[in-house]
């Protein structure tokens, strides 16, 4: 199959490299110059497995401006806050025939896609796949090839010979996924668990062990995981897991499967970048107001990843 891969950061590429060693013709484009230079320098992107084994994998490297190719799957992993633009620029390659995939954390990503691909052309997901950006042409796959998994579902919730096509593709490249039913209910499941992890780790800079480890980590993931859940009931979201399947999957992922990882937006805020909290908590907090519910505590944890990332860049 042939993809192209719009933006090359952390999971662009360790989706892309996978796909590419399953056998796929794979283009990467990206917009971030430092990152193109060093690729382009070093005739590919050096890759690592928690940290070991940094080698250099060869890839096809183009920018939105130079790539003219006819991709049959486009799959974007850009941050939600790239998207529009990544979108404009890429457009011009764009055609009726193509489908667009993406696994990006957060929500307001969709609605984007739709202005530019018809909706039985999108197809969404969600992975629990942690992947680290070193710095530019490096990328870093956290933990052993096939630990994470992911969930996909068409926007028209009709999976196509095209979904199938790709989920045997993701299945090869070891990227574990599974077919769900339910589109909202499938990006909210996850909207919601990284509103607990994301978040409170960046706002305390731990990695996830360290909040998974705390006394009052029950407390303080059930008083967010209540709010979401009840505003989800009230706008008819069909959630995939339900509360306590969601709590132990956070005890699981944070204890037990990636204890030394700091989360994405924690690594964005050191970096002095933006972090996607208005897409996750504040996008619950948003939700419930239209649902005449005031989650407080979204609200306030969304205002505190902001006054961290203040604090930040007046260090
Ligand atoms: P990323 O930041 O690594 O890459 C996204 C884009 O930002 C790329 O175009 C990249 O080149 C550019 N970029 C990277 N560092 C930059 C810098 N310092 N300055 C300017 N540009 C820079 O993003 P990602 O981690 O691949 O995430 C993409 C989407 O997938 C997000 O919605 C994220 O929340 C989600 N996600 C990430 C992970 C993970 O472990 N990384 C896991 C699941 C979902």
């Amino acid at each position: 199959m042939k993809f192209a891969m719009i933006g090359a950061g952390a999971m662009g590429l360790r989706y892309g490299i996978l796909l590419q060693e399953a056998g796929n013709d794979v283009t990467f484009i990206d917009t971030w110059q430092p990152h193109i230079d060093k690729i382009r320098e070093q005739g590919g992107v050096y890759q690592m497995r928690d940290h070991k084994d940094r080698h250099l994998v060869h890839i096809k490297l183009e920018t939105p401006e130079s790539y003219d190719g006819d991709p049959d799957m486009l799959i974007f992993f850009t941050k939600q806050m790239q998207l529009a633009d990544y979108l404009k620029r890429c457009s011009h390659f764009f055609n009726d025939k193509q489908y667009a995939f993406t696994c990006m954390n957060g929500m307001g990503h969709i609605e984007k896609l739709q202005q530019y691909f018809a909706d039985d052309k999108i197809i969404g997901g969600t992975a629990l796949i942690a992947t680290v950006l070193p710095g530019p042409g490096e990328v870093d796959f956290m933990g052993k090839r096939g630990a994470g998994k992911m969930n996909m579902c068409p926007l028209n919730e009709k999976p196509d010979e095209m979904t199938h096509r790709l989920f045997d593709e993701l299945q090869k490249a070891g990227m574990n996924p599974t077919l769900t039913d339910d589109f909202t209910g499938t990006l909210m499941t996850k909207v919601i668990f990284n509103s607990v992890i994301n978040t409170i780790c960046t706002m305390f800079e731990l990695p996830m062990g360290e909040f998974g480890n705390f006394p009052g980590a029950y407390e303080m993931s059930r008083q967010l995981i209540d709010e979401a859940y009840d505003i989800c009931a009230r706008a008819d979201i069909h959630l995939v897991s339900t509360r306590k399947e969601e709590m132990a999957a956070l005890d699981r992922n944070t204890r037990i499967d990636m204890p030394l990882h700091y989360p994405s937006m924690y690594q964005d805020m050191i970096k002095d970048r933006p972090t996607e909290v208005d897409y996750i908590n504040g996008y619950i907090a948003q939700l419930g107001r239209k649902y005449h519910y005031e989650a407080k505590t979204h609200l306030f944890v969304t205002q505190a990843v902001h006054l961290a990332e203040f604090h930040r860049q007046n260090l």
